[in-house]
């Protein structure tokens, strides 16, 4: 819709201006840094950072009822650069202009909601949020839009020029990175390092795909990790690990969506998601509790956490449930089908322990809970779920088995709503439903296939058939007609159908 024809009271608030006053803040000695420069870790105590609005409070001035309008208004607007994850420009990076913001499609994810049959099955309302229909089929568009978007920023505004991007990656990060910085190119060149054999084919093909330089590293994602980490501390690099606290600001895009999504009553809702670097959960939390902050929405969902029981630090921690004795110890990962959150000592995890306390103390009680469930679980239930209408991957299949987990725990009553986050499409992860459903699985995975939910092709060879056609030698005449008659037939018998009527005339 056109400027023009909105209701004049929200007209000065459609299109966002700069405003706000963005630094870095440091979880560790609470040091604050300014964004005109690319930082990862606090220069003083070498701590993650978060990106913080000084000028927050500013929006608590805007009344409940005209945010709601102001959002929804804006969805009507054809404007590219607010049709992504800025149509909350004002609580992602409200200091970068729009004339700077890149978008390729990201966000405004549906939520698909489960048929009955899933629904009963699980027993409890829910749905998908399929964040696999991002540009890059999986979450990490939200960040990496926010990121390039501010380094474009920066660009544009003559702090920066001839960068390479580089990061490390379970497969979607660099997918994500390289679409996003190829938008950029010349000025942004990628290099992506990813764990050999440790990324699925389909993984390995984006960032080729998309003209990154693509390195394979020995050992698996936390080891790349650490050569990212040396690498952008010795050198001029633009790191586009959740680390940059910029790829944290542009997921809580998902939670604003959510709210949104449900007109911004978020009164017995659950969000469940899968963890690996813990960049998603931080985000979800803090984009959680901003919303409630300004009032938008005026409780605080419950947020499940889902860890694979062969990578479960974060589950782990949150054990001990006396807060004084709980105590960080790395896990050394094992085979999982959940391989994008496949992270033995995830980065963020201080940024978790802190907006874990921050968000239970807002919501007055526990509300951010852990699961742990096994990799059987996770691909019966993506497959379960998948047979039944959706495209969730594998992660996907472990926040729908965390809901399982959780409903047995009590976390989760009839009454609830559930959103679960499908992190990315289930064709990135084929290779798994493959191994299902011919019973390849190596057996350090653990999963035995259920016949009930394996499935393959079958060729048809009518037995009494001399002639087949090739693409070489196509069939023609009698044989021709034979050949249809009798593949039909073949097909008709293996699904058991019955023969039409004969109509005569
Ligand atoms: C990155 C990723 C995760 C894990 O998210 P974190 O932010 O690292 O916790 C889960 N699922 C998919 C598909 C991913 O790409
Ligand atoms: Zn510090």
């Amino acid at each position: 819709m056109k400027i023009q024809n909105f209701p004049e009271h929200i007209r000065q608030y459609l299109i966002p201006k700069p405003s706000g006053h963005v630094v870095y803040r440091c979880l560790g000695c609470e040091g604050e840094y300014d964004i005109t420069q690319l930082l990862y870790t606090c220069p003083v105590c070498g701590s993650v950072l978060l990106l913080v609005d000084l000028n927050f409070d500013r929006l608590k001035k805007i009344p409940t009822d005209m945010w709601h309008q102001i959002f929804d208004y804006r969805r009507m607007l054809n404007v590219p650069s607010v049709q992504g994850i800025y149509r909350y420009h004002e609580f992602i990076g409200p200091v970068i202009p729009l004339d700077a913001v890149i978008y390729l499609g990201e966000g405004h994810t549906p939520m698909v909601e489960a048929n009955s049959y899933l629904q009963n099955l699980v027993g409890v309302r829910f749905c998908f949020k399929n964040d696999g229909q991002n540009p890059s089929a999986s979450f990490k568009d939200r960040g990496m839009a926010s990121a390039l978007s501010y380094i474009n920023f920066l660009i544009q505004s003559g702090r920066l020029s001839d960068i390479l991007a580089i990061c490390a990656s379970t497969g979607d990060t660099s997918a994500s990175a390289a679409l996003y910085g190829a938008y950029l190119q010349p000025e942004v060149k990628s290099a992506v390092l990813l764990p050999h054999k440790k990324v699925t084919p389909q993984q390995l093909a984006q960032p080729l795909g998309s003209g990154a330089t693509v390195f394979e590293i020995p050992g698996v994602f936390d080891d790349c990790m650490k050569v990212v980490e040396a690498l952008s501390e010795q050198y001029n690099v633009a790191l586009l690990n959740s680390k940059n606290a910029w790829r944290i600001w542009g997921q809580e895009s998902f939670s604003y969506e959510i709210s949104q999504g449900f007109d911004y009553d978020m009164n017995h809702k659950v969000i469940v998601l899968p963890i690996g670097n813990a960049g998603n959960i931080t985000a979800v939390m803090s984009g959680f509790l901003k919303f409630f902050e300004v009032g938008i929405i005026d409780s605080l969902p419950k947020i499940i956490g889902v860890q694979s029981t062969h990578a479960n630090p974060v589950y782990r921690y949150y054990l001990e449930p006396d807060p004084e004795k709980r105590e960080f110890v790395p896990v050394k990962v094992r085979p999982s089908v959940a391989q994008a959150a496949m992270i033995g000592n995830p980065v963020s995890m201080p940024r978790v322990i802190q907006l874990v306390n921050a968000y239970n103390e807002r919501a007055g009680s526990q509300a951010i809970f852990f699961a742990e469930v096994e990799e059987q679980a996770i691909m019966d239930w993506e497959l379960t779920a998948n047979r039944n209408g959706h495209i969730a991957c594998t992660q996907g299949g472990e926040s729908l088995a965390g809901l399982v987990e959780a409903r047995q725990h009590g976390i989760v009553s009839k009454d609830d709503t559930v959103v679960l986050d499908a992190t990315a499409h289930a064709l990135k992860f084929a290779g798994f439903q493959e191994m299902y459903f011919e019973n390849r699985f190596p057996p350090e995975f653990e999963i035995v296939p259920k016949a009930s939910l394996q499935n393959a092709p079958r060729l048809v060879q009518p037995k009494d058939l001399d002639k087949v056609p090739t693409a070489e030698k196509p069939l023609e005449g009698e044989d021709f007609e034979r050949f249809v008659e009798q593949t039909a037939k073949a097909v008709a018998q293996e699904l058991g159908l019955r023969h039409r009527n004969k109509m005569r005339s």
